[in-house]
């Protein structure tokens, strides 16, 4: 499958890594929107949280984990902001379930 978050998640493609087990990856967005901006993503390919099931939800909880302890690590006492897009409305343009982790600046809401 030619998924380019696959790709990053198996090592083919470079990326800034943040934080890595054996279900996550989290490392910098290429075109930072905030002071911090990573990406999470689960290393199986699931293609957005439209395909998320009773058969792999777990991995969701597991990236909120890991997303909570980045805060900690990072000490992004002001908050932060972590969404996903999902779909052509929602502005996804990569078919890898992925969550922005945004910080380090006031964000607005809602998002345009
Ligand atoms: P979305 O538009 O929600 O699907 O988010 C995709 C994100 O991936 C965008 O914020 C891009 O800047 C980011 N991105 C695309 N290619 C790369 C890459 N090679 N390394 C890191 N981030 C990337
Ligand atoms: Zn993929």
């Amino acid at each position: 499958m030619d998924c380019l978050f696959c790709k990053i998640a198996a090592g083919e493609i470079p990326c800034t890594k943040v934080f890595e087990n054996e279900k996550v990856l989290a490392f910098r967005d290429i075109d930072p929107q905030a002071p911090f901006h990573v990406l999470l993503i689960p290393k199986e390919h699931v293609a957005s949280a439209a395909e998320i099931n009773g058969q792999n939800s777990t991995i969701v909880a597991h990236i909120f984990e890991v997303a909570a302890q980045i805060a900690k690590e990072h000490n992004l006492q002001g908050g932060f902001r972590l969404v996903t897009n999902s779909g052509a409305d929602a502005g996804q343009t990569v078919g890898h379930l992925h969550f922005h982790m945004l910080a380090g600046r006031t964000l607005a809401w809602p998002p345009g």
